[in-house]
This record gives structure tokens, sequence and C-alpha cells, in this order.
């Protein structure tokens, strides 16, 4: 089996739950700001609108169409249009700041993250190459007690490029001091970070939880972090 000589984890979804500290978010904020009473019909709904368009918008950024302020000013509005609410334009904004200072304040993370982080910790120097806002990805990871286990943390705004845009893994490699045949990357997006990864020359982990079909080639493909540890 091939030796690396470093790892690199994409961040959301990977490592750092996302769905469920936005959703334990969104709950909050539908209950704080009280939704139901504009003509919402329950928190669910507003929850699968809120990554309807959530997912919508990233593909978008992902793709260089939205930049980040873009996509932070007008999801909420987005997300109450789409649900056909009666609501005041103050609103929104309120909703974006408090998403955006409570949601990467929620630590939960994948399950296995924290064995697997431990026991490769001991033998890999480990890296962070996410599509994300620096100051959200620090707290994320802050808060999640993921910090320590990283040596460095590289994302799209800090580099100049999303994944899957071979700057960021240029980038990361310069910051590393490494090159891409010495590396791995471990990551649930099938275009940003598999994909990415290959046209530089990175062999890659694709973490596959929902078993989604593809017909990528892929230098490994699990569907829990636990199998990590019998790959690395
Ligand atoms: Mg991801």
């Amino acid at each position: 089996m091939k030796k690396y000589s470093h790892i690199l984890f994409d961040l959301d979804h990977t490592l750092w739950d996302f769905e469920r500290c936005a959703t334990e978010t969104l709950v909050e904020l539908y209950q704080t700001h009280q939704l139901a009473k504009l003509g919402s019909s329950s928190v669910e709904v507003f929850c699968a609108a809120f990554h309807r368009v959530n997912y919508r918008l990233w593909d978008l950024y992902n793709r260089g169409e939205y930049d980040s302020e873009r996509l932070r000013r007008e999801r909420f509005f987005m997300v109450l249009d789409e649900l056909q609410l009666e609501y005041d334009s103050s609103l929104p904004p309120i909703l974006a700041e408090e998403y955006l200072a409570t949601c990467p304040t929620k630590g939960y993370v994948i399950t296995g993250a924290i064995e697997v982080l431990d026991r490769l910790n001991q033998h890999y120097p480990l890296h962070i190459v996410t599509n994300g806002f620096s100051d959200v990805q620090t707290t994320k990871l802050e808060y999640a007690n993921l910090s320590k286990y990283f040596q460095t943390v590289t994302t799209s705004d800090g580099s100049g490029y999303r994944k899957p845009n071979e700057g960021i893994f240029h980038h990361a490699l310069n910051r590393i001091s490494t090159v891409a045949e010495e590396c791995i990357m471990i990551g649930d997006n099938l275009e940003a970070d598999v994909l990415g990864a290959r046209n530089v020359g990175i062999d890659h982990i694709y973490f596959n939880p929902k078993q989604e079909n593809h017909t990528a080639t892929v230098t490994h493909e699990i569907t829990s972090l636990r199998e990590l540890i019998g790959i690395l």
C-alpha cells in the first residue's frame, strides 16, 4: 500500500457535521423569530427550504458564479421567498447574521471523526483544504475541538481559489512544502474534492456515506470514516 507524507481533509460534511449543526441553528431561528406566525407551515419545511437554497447557492459559489458576500446576503431572502412568507425586509439580514454567528459554534462532528483523527494524527501531519470563509471555518474547528489536529488550514477565500480549481491545492501544497505525490485528499464532494485532487495528481478518498451512484474513477471510496484506518 502506498505511503503518504500528508493527509488533506475537507471540512464540511466530511469531518464537521454541517447537516446537524445547521439544522439545530435553524430550529432556534425558527422559534426565536416565530416564523410560524409569518405563515411557515413547519420547522421541517423551513429547514428543507434552507438546505435546498443553500445547496444551490454553494454550487454557484463553487463554480465561481457567486461570491461569499452575495451568498450570505441573499440566502435567507431566497429561503423566505421560496416558502412564500410575508416578511419585513429587515428580517432576512437578521436571520443571516444570527445564523452565521451561531451555526459555526455548534460542535457536532461526523461519526468516527475524533477516533480516526486521534489515530491518524499519530502517524501523519494532517491538513484542511476547504471551500469556506476563513473566519467561519476557524470557528467551526475551534468549537468542535478539531483545531489541534491540523497543521495547516487552507480556505478558498484565503487562497483565492475554490476547489475543484487546482489553485487551492497548489496553495496548500506550497504552504505544507510538499508535492502532490506525497499527499492524499479525503472529501465528500465528488467534484470539488475528488476531481479537484485528481486534476493536480493528488490521490483521493471519496467519502460517500449515502452511497450515491457515480461513474468516477477514485483511488479509494469509503462510506464510514472508520474505514480510513484500514487504508492509511
Ligand atoms: Mg464537504
